[in-house]
């Protein structure tokens, strides 16, 4: 895996390259906006220039984007819905603007009408999404959640639904999140239950799918349905896990990126990049077979 945080953009949008460069990230996810308004503005040329400038000066290998937290695809229809399309449109020009693959959505909120109506609206939000930016090449990639309230995407199953029924399932990826795994009730403690996780990813979706991860620790027991994220080995998932996690070699090159308590000098970002790049086993780390070791 290719191991990054989450960056503020806060001074401008190549800020949050600029801060993670200075921590050794090798991947970056950044808000393209105000995550708490439903618009922003869009970049001028003096922006574009100075992000690309900072892009080229360091080697990522990847920058993607994450969505504001007002977008609700899954609701009945409304204001808040017309709003939210309006605000994720706006948000993959956006992300075009700057050359971003993809863009992570949280899939939404059924707002008590039900699972299967709050699916029904997500798909119909995303294909409106899609056909108003038909020529973008950014995808949006689903998150799977903690299943707090009537948030969908605990389930993988719901995930596929949407893949399943979407005109353009082409602009789709996954962006998989450890926390919300093991809050939703994922048990990614064992190899084996990681292993069934991601089983989950590929019957139902397709490993080929998976886009991303949040490498987040959890302060809530296993499926608690209540997200908050620790640092890694500071919560109930525990470092340990993380050890299978960052060597499953379906992932080698696989954006795995920090969402994690922090303070303004990321000195805890620096000690979580640290603390995963510790649990990478090159080859020569690697524990032999027995038979050799007996020698
Ligand atoms: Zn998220
Ligand atoms: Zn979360």
């Amino acid at each position: 895996m290719k191991f990054g945080a989450h960056m503020s953009t806060g001074g401008g949008v190549w800020k949050a390259l600029e801060r993670g460069a200075g921590i050794g990230c090798e991947v970056v996810q950044l808000f393209v906006k105000n995550n708490m308004q439903w618009l922003g503005r869009s970049y001028g040329p003096d922006d574009i220039a100075r992000y690309a400038n900072e892009l080229a000066a360091e080697k990522f290998s990847c920058v993607f984007g994450h969505t504001g937290y007002l977008i609700n695809l899954g609701a009945a229809a409304g204001p808040n819905r017309d709003r939210s399309i309006q605000s994720l449109i706006q948000e993959i020009n956006l992300a075009t603007q700057l050359g971003l693959r993809f863009l992570v959505l949280h899939p939404g909120a059924h707002l008590g009408a039900g699972d299967e109506s709050g699916i029904t609206q997500i798909v119909a939000g995303l294909d409106e999404v899609f056909r108003a930016t038909k020529d973008a090449p950014v995808r949006i990639a689903l998150e799977n959640t903690a299943g707090q309230g009537s948030c969908l995407g605990h389930r993988i199953a719901h995930i596929g639904a949407i893949y399943g029924r979407v005109e353009r399932p082409e602009r789709l990826g996954v962006c998989l999140d450890t926390a919300h795994f093991f809050e939703a009730g994922y048990d990614l403690r064992t190899p084996q239950g990681w292993d069934a996780a991601i089983g989950e990813v590929e019957t139902m979706v397709g490993l080929k799918e998976i886009l991303a991860f949040h490498l987040n620790d959890s302060k809530t027991d296993l499926a608690s349905r209540v997200d908050r994220h620790a640092g890694i080995g500071q919560g109930k998932i525990g470092k340990e896990a993380f050890r299978h996690i960052v060597n499953d070699e379906r992932f080698a090159n696989h954006p795995g990126c920090l969402e994690t308590p922090k303070s303004a000098d990321l000195h805890e970002d620096v000690e979580n990049l640290s603390i995963l790049r510790s649990l990478v086993e090159t080859m020569k780390t690697k524990r032999e077979p027995a038979a050799v070791r007996r020698k």
